[in-house]
């Protein structure tokens, strides 16, 4: 039984990662701008005989992480296992040569610093936990190399809107990457994992948006529900000798 703090709890991906945690048996800290009003964390905390515990964070704020630790360290003296930095934003779909510089900050600030801020307020509890594994939800459009990078051909361009927009979005996963990167490395001697994986394209609020990028009226392909599986499977199987790795959920290296 492990202890899992998943950021972002309140709907989508994190919301599925808590109900699938607890479900199994694990404890779990969902943390979430508004826990309060969110009724779907507030029944499943319910019914969870103790399991989850629900914790108030904007990734934004680093008010409301450092209290959020200090809550997280009353409720699990014993350390933390693992900590997904899941929340995250999409910012706007512009030309990459019409992005403004305000959704370009915004982005990096929920995408990236917020990342940062949370695992520099959790890894005192990592560092007593079992697992200490730090998992960085990315995107394979955070991938210099892959499917998104630069396309020659202009058909193709047409074809994948993709290629040409959201640049803020893309910018902050790469940024991301190297966060998972540089940490991975100056973690790796205390024993603790940090590694960067996409969940594929998952059927949220954010991936719903995803549809307009993609004109031949493509559809996501994974429910959270199918997809938070596959990541369960992916995290679960992750040792030490994996840190400073770029996964896809199904388990493939993603090329940086
Ligand atoms: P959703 O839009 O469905 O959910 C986003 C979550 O992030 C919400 O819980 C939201 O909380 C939270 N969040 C946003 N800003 C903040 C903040 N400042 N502080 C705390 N929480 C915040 O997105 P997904 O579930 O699809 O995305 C989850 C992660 O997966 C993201 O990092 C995303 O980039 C990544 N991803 C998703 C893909 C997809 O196809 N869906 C593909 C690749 C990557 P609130 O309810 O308060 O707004």
């Amino acid at each position: 039984m492990a202890v899992w703090v998943i950021t972002g709890a309140s709907r989508g991906i994190g919301l599925e990662l808590v109900k699938q945690l607890v479900a199994r048996g694990d404890v779990v800290v969902g943390a979430a701008r508004n826990p309060e009003t969110c009724s779907a964390l507030k029944e499943l905390e319910s019914s969870s005989s103790g399991k989850l515990h629900l914790v108030k964070m904007d990734v934004e704020d680093p008010e409301t992480i450092k209290s959020a630790a200090a809550e997280i360290e009353k409720l699990c003296p014993k350390g933390i296992d693992v900590l997904v930095n899941n929340a995250g934003i999409s910012g706007p779909f512009a030309q990459s040569s019409q992005e403004t510089v305000k959704s370009v900050i915004e982005v990096h600030k929920v995408n990236v610093v917020g990342p940062l801020m949370v695992t520099q307020a959790m890894l005192p509890l990592l560092r007593k936990g079992s697992r200490k594994m730090i998992a960085n939800v990315s995107s394979g459009a955070g991938s210099l190399a892959g499917k998104v990078k630069f396309v020659e051909d202009a058909e193709t361009r047409k074809n994948l809107p993709y290629a040409t927009q959201a640049m803020a979005y893309k910018m902050s996963k790469a940024a991301l990457n190297m966060q998972t990167l540089s940490l991975a490395a100056d973690l790796k001697d205390e024993g603790i994992t940090v590694i960067s994986f996409c969940p594929g394209w998952v059927a949220t609020d954010m991936g719903s948006q995803g549809t307009n990028l993609m004109k031949s009226g493509a559809t996501p392909t994974y429910t959270s529900q199918q997809s938070v599986e596959l990541q369960l499977k992916l995290l679960d199987g992750l040792t030490l000798d994996k840190s400073g790795g770029y996964f896809q959920h199904t388990g493939e290296t993603i090329p940086w």
